[in-house]
């Protein structure tokens, strides 16, 4: 076991360095499936890590936006109505350019970040910092 843990540092080491490459980052695809009256994002939680956000944060700005309640199942999130993938895509799209990337540099690099009170978008590519809208 140690020899594997330390063969695999070495590997994690080895791996190139994190580039801030703007065309590296695409936004993903919401894969959608309409089931009865909801619709599902298939691959929700995968969304979620890619733009290293909360699923619980986006799923919330899809219900205020598609002005439906839905809950998150599994790897999945279940709105309660209809919507075709690109009605699902735009507003993922919208999330992005709101909540990710860093509106300094452009960078996707960003994280949530807090300083007493206040939170903001803290940007690990240019350090900057920049407020985002509260829902
Ligand atoms: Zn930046």
């Amino acid at each position: 076991m140690e020899d594997y843990n330390s063969l695999l540092e070495v590997a994690i080491e080895k791996m190139p360095k994190k580039t801030h490459d703007k065309d590296r980052f695409q936004i993903p695809q919401a894969i959608t499936e309409i089931q009865g009256n909801k619709t599902l994002i298939r691959n929700f939680i995968d969304i979620a890590n890619i733009l290293r956000r909360e699923p619980s944060h986006i799923a919330k700005y899809l219900f205020k936006e598609l002005a439906t309640p839905g809950t998150i199942q599994g790897s999945a999130l279940i709105l309660q109505t209809k919507l075709q993938q690109n009605v699902v895509q735009k507003k993922i799209e919208s999330y992005v350019s709101e909540y990710v990337y860093c509106k300094v540099c452009g960078e996707p690099d960003t994280r949530f970040a807090k300083e007493g009170r206040i939170t903001y978008i803290h940007c690990d590519a240019c350090g900057g910092r920049s407020t985002y809208k509260h829902f």
